[in-house]
């Protein structure tokens, strides 16, 4: 039996839909600008060819409904609302046509991003991670089956800001959508049940300050929200 010098980090995991059992987050990657106008917003011009990833650590991960304090190092700190897909099948370089039966679950994610962080990054062609992969950043609503969920088409993705509309789109303006991506990181990554993949955020990111209460969803999924707190 193997100990350890100091106390284990606590297994990571997102609540599902009608399960006692939690899904366990072992990676979670992040497509970036996979939605048209979201990249026009951010002055980039979006690569139709393939995906590009970032990753958060799983030690991210904060439930909907949680208060996260406004985190250091930052004074831009964004919202992106996003699709959020879990991987329930081992696959490896799975054709699209194939990559659906990979797919266990959706549902609602906020990919939290401290924009000045990232965007001198970007301009200094440095990693994202000071950006990205902030404490808490990666907040999961519960999950839903895929079966339950059906075809992705002309759902509406959204989140309000205190109640504010800030980004709207339909799930059909993906770039890449829930298939390619699969099929596209199975070309780098053996995926594994407890592999979470965000989509990618719609047109409309911006900023939020200690106390303002973030709320999005997607048709058919269950709703998210974050309240962002006084800095520790
Ligand atoms: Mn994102």
């Amino acid at each position: 039996m193997s100990s350890y010098l100091f106390e284990t980090p606590e297994i990571q995991s997102i609540p599902v839909q009608g399960e006692d059992a939690k899904y366990p987050i072992n990676r979670i990657f992040c497509v970036g600008r996979n939605y048209a106008a979201h990249a026009a917003e951010m002055g980039v011009e979006v690569d139709r060819e393939a995906p590009f990833y970032f990753t958060k650590s799983p030690s991210a991960n904060l439930a909907s409904g949680e208060t996260l304090p406004y985190p250091p190092g930052t004074d831009n700190f964004h919202y992106e609302m996003e699709l959020v897909l879990v991987i329930g099948k081992p696959v490896f370089r799975v054709p699209v046509e194939e990559a659906s039966k990979a797919i266990y679950a959706y549902g609602c994610g906020l990919d939290m991003t401290r924009r000045d962080l990232q965007l001198v990054a970007r301009s200094k062609q440095r990693p994202w991670d000071l950006g990205k992969d902030v404490e808490g950043s990666a907040v999961f609503a519960p999950l839903t089956k895929a079966a339950e969920m059906g075809e992705l088409d002309d759902q509406r993705i959204h989140l309000e800001v205190n109640g504010e509309l800030k980004q709207e789109a339909q799930l059909k303006d993906l770039i890449h959508n829930v298939q390619e991506i699969v099929a596209d990181l199975s070309k780098y990554y053996h995926l594994v049940p407890g592999d979470v993949i965000m989509t990618g955020t719609p047109a409309g990111v911006g900023p939020v300050v200690a106390g303002d209460v973030i709320t999005g969803g997607v048709d058919g999924l269950q709703p998210i929200s974050l309240t962002i707190g006084d800095p520790e």
